[in-house]
């Protein structure tokens, strides 16, 4: 049964906006703590995908090899008062609405992985509906008519802008970004040469590039690079679209399919719930509503770390992982000082301040409708489904509107925006601002140009004991679901490998 989380919002015109959505992500009781003595040999901090790859792998170290070991000692910190971070699924009158993380592929092998490991790789629906081709796209941009379109058509225009955008080396990037995994320190291409491209804007692209696209192309373009980025022209930077490109094997075909088709039937949250119970049946200690405000560490190498929160007080453990996203690190407090870099790194953050609404709208025509407008605060619009009355499931996206637009202050401008992607007769509007959020301060990690020259490796390091994993800086799949669970994972075998021989179990115990 869902519980309320704080979370999110809904807005309806009889009740206007409430704040705190229906999800399965919420945890109850919210503390399983065991003494205040106890020296953990990891503390994880967020339960995010990053943080429940991590401390479900620690839970599980070394049990496959033998029974005689019960893994490592875990305690899960996290702020929210569920599981997720920035990927939940909302239950709301028996529709399943996502949040934030949505798309799912088999391209994605740390996803796939646990997809496979919980039983729900091929428990899939698709985004929009089976007989799309019967419906139609909207096109409104700047300089041309607005009109309507097939979705083939429109698919083809797009295909052919994102193409002549990421074609910067002649062979779709695959010169540049070859092993989209290995972006820096690749073997086929020296670093001098990514970091030449990594300087680039979208903006700079573009002003290449225009001269090559007709007007919609253009219109069409921008705004897809800005609702992918999340952020404007001039701080995306050109790399993340290449590397983008790259994760797609260097072809727009595979576009949809690998971006936006699959999703989970049972919603994310179900596979989030899964990775949980299974560290919780491990007997990991969990804390949720518990932020962390400091972390600090010993003066000896092997210093224990000390993890403070507000509300429980402070824990202790051997290794720290945190998964805190690159946009909230600042409000934590590490002593030791972090390095001057990763500091540097951290003040300056991401980009991607994006928007995502979901609208329930009484226009049956809209179920195969795609549409897109630009400038607006929001730039793109998708049918997505029947709710169970019969509604029209749509979900929209906009790009960083902060100035100008908080939904949850202003949902009659979300309502006006998504009447000039479409006339639509909106009965419900379901969001989470990501930016106005305290713990995320932002949507997926978009970075600026040069960004990844500069910061990549400091922010994958350790600092003394204390690892950072996050889909925000995460090797291939950064900004990702992928990416946290890569992040997760590559912590907690880092932590497990140097803790030396884990704990004998409990029957081990006894019968010695
Ligand atoms: C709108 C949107 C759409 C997206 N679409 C997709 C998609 O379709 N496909 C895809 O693969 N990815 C998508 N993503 C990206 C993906 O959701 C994220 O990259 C991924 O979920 C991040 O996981 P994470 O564990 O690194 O970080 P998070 O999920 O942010 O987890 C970090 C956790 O740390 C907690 N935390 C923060 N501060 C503290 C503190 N002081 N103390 C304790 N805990 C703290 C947070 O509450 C959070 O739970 C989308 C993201 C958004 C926002």
């Amino acid at each position: 049964m869902a519980s309320k989380t704080v979370d999110g919002y809904t807005w309806e015109p009889a009740t206007g906006v409430v704040k705190g959505l229906k999800t399965d992500a919420v945890v109850k009781p919210a503390q399983s703590l065991g003494s205040k003595d106890n020296i953990y040999d990891a503390v994880v901090i967020g339960a995010g995908y990053a943080g429940l790859a991590a401390a479900r792998d620690l839970a599980l170290a070394g049990t496959f090899w033998s029974s005689s070991y019960s893994g490592r000692s875990v305690l899960l910190l996290e702020a929210r008062d569920r599981i997720g971070g920035r990927t939940y699924t909302v239950n709301k009158d028996g529709f399943l609405y996502e949040m934030g993380g949505t798309w799912v592929t088999h391209h994605m092998g740390y996803l796939f992985r646990e997809m496979q490991r919980y039983g729900m790789d091929r428990d899939l629906v698709t985004t929009g509906s089976p007989d799309m081709h019967k419906g139609y796209y909207t096109m409104d941009v700047p300089g041309a008519k607005p009109r309507t379109l097939s979705h083939e058509e429109a698919g083809a225009m797009q295909a052919k802008a994102w193409d002549v955008f990421v074609n910067v080396d002649g062979q779709y990037g695959r010169t540049l970004c070859p092993l989209p995994h290995a972006q820096l320190d690749n073997i086929m291409v020296d670093r001098e040469t990514v970091e030449k491209w990594d300087q680039f804007s979208c903006q700079d692209r573009f002003d290449q590039i225009q001269d090559q696209l007709t007007t919609e192309e253009q219109g069409l373009l921008v705004s897809l690079l800005l609702h992918i980025s999340g952020g404007d022209m001039q701080t995306s930077s050109l790399w993340d679209m290449i590397r983008s490109h790259a994760l797609l094997m260097h072809s727009s075909d595979n576009f949809t399919d690998v971006w936006l088709r699959y999703k989970l039937r049972a919603g994310q949250t179900e596979l989030a719930k899964r990775m949980f119970h299974d560290a919780k049946a491990r007997g990991i200690d969990y804390s949720f509503s518990s932020p962390v405000q400091s972390i600090s560490q010993g003066a000896e190498k092997d210093g224990e770390i000390t993890v403070a929160t507000h509300g429980e007080g402070a824990f202790r453990a051997r290794r720290v992982i945190s998964t805190i996203p690159l946009n909230v690190l600042k409000d934590i407090a590490f002593s030791p000082p972090l390095s001057k870099k990763r500091q540097e790194a951290i003040d300056i953050g991401h980009v991607n301040h994006m928007t995502k609404i979901h609208a329930d709208v009484r226009n049956p025509e809209l179920e195969r409708w795609n549409g897109m407008r630009f400038p607006g605060l929001l730039l793109y619009g998708y049918g997505d489904g029947r709710l169970p009355n019969g509604n029209v499931h749509l979900v929209a996206f906009g790009a960083d509107e902060r100035e100008h637009f908080v939904p949850e202050k202003n949902p009659e401008l979300a309502v006006e925006s998504f009447n000039k992607l479409h006339p639509m007769d909106i009965q419900r509007l379901i969001f989470h601002n990501w930016s106005t959020d305290v713990y995320a301060k932002g949507g997926p990690a978009w970075w600026r140009p040069g960004y990844m020259s500069k910061y990549q490796d400091e922010l994958q390091s350790r600092h003394g004991n204390i690892f950072f994993a996050s889909a925000d800086w995460a090797h291939g799949w950064r900004a990702a679901i992928d990416g946290a669970l890569e992040q997760g994972s590559l912590a907690a075998q880092s932590v497990d490998g140097e803790l030396g021989p884990s704990r004998p179990s409990a029957a081990v115990e006894s019968k010695l």
